[in-house]
C-alpha cells in the first residue's frame, strides 16, 4: 500500500522504504561476518517481523534457517502490557544452536528481555537480537540488541510490519499514526 493511500492518517513518513532496505542489506553484511562459519538461525517473531525477516534473509548471502514464534504483549491498544503469552512456539529444537532474534520493534523492552531468556533457558549456544526500530526513551528494561535499524522517538509507529488493531502492516516504510487515529 502506498503513501497516497494513508495520507490523511499518519503525521508524518519517519523511516522511507529506501532508508530500510539500504540500513537491511548493511546489517546482512554484519551478520554475515560476525556468524561466518558458524550455525544460524533466525527467529521471527510473528507478525510484525514478517517483512523485516522476508527482506533481511534475501540479503544474507549464506545457508540459514528460519523458525517462528508468535507471542501476544499489547492486546489491542497502544501500550505495553508486560504481560507475555505464547501464542505459537518454534518448530524445532534450539538446543546448541545460535539463534538471531528478528524484531519489529523494541519499546519497553520487556517482550524481548523475556523472550531472550526464554530462548537461552532451552540451551541455546547464543541468542541475540536484530530489531528494525527502537525506541530508546520508552526502556524499562535493557535488553542488549546486536543489531538496531534505526532508534526513533517514542510516538506510535506503523507500517513494515508493524500493525494498529491489525491494519497498516503492509505499508513499505514506516510513519507515525496521527493523533486523531487513536484519541
Ligand atoms: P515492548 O514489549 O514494549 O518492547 O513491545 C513489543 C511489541 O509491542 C512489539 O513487538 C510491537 O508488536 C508492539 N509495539 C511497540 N511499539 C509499537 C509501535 O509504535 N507501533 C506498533 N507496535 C508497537
Ligand atoms: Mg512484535
Amino acid at each position: 500500500m502506498d503513501l497516497a493511500s494513508v495520507q490523511n492518517e499518519i503525521e508524518r513518513v519517519i523511516v522511507t522504504e529506501e532508508q530500510l532496505q539500504k540500513r537491511l542489506k548493511e546489517i546482512a553484511l554484519q551478520i554475515e561476518a560476525d556468524y561466518k562459519d558458524q550455525d544460524l538461525i533466525l527467529v521471527g517473531v510473528l507478525k510484525g517481523a514478517v517483512m523485516v525477516m522476508a527482506d533481511l534473509s534475501r540479503h544474507i548471502n549464506r545457508h540459514l534457517d528460519m523458525d517462528w514464534m508468535a507471542v501476544s504483549s499489547y492486546g489491542s491498544g497502544t501500550k505495553s502490557s508486560g504481560v507475555v503469552r505464547i501464542l505459537k512456539d518454534l518448530d524445532k529444537d534450539i538446543t546448541g544452536r545460535n539463534v538471531l532474534i528478528i524484531e519489529d520493534i523494541v519499546d519497553t523492552g520487556l517482550t524481548l528481555d523475556w523472550l531472550s531468556t526464554n530462548l537461552k533457558s532451552r540451551g541455546a549456544k547464543s541468542v541475540e537480537i536484530m530489531t528494525v526500530l527502537r525506541k530508546p526513551e520508552s526502556a524499562t528494561v535493557d535488553v542488549k540488541v546486536k543489531y538496531v535499524g534505526f532508534d526513533i522517538p517514542k510516538d506510535f509507529v506503523i507500517g513494515y510490519g508493524l500493525d494498529f488493531n491489525e491494519k497498516y502492516r503492509n505499508l513499505p516504510f514506516i510513519g507515525v499514526l496521527a493523533k486523531h487515529m487513536y484519541e
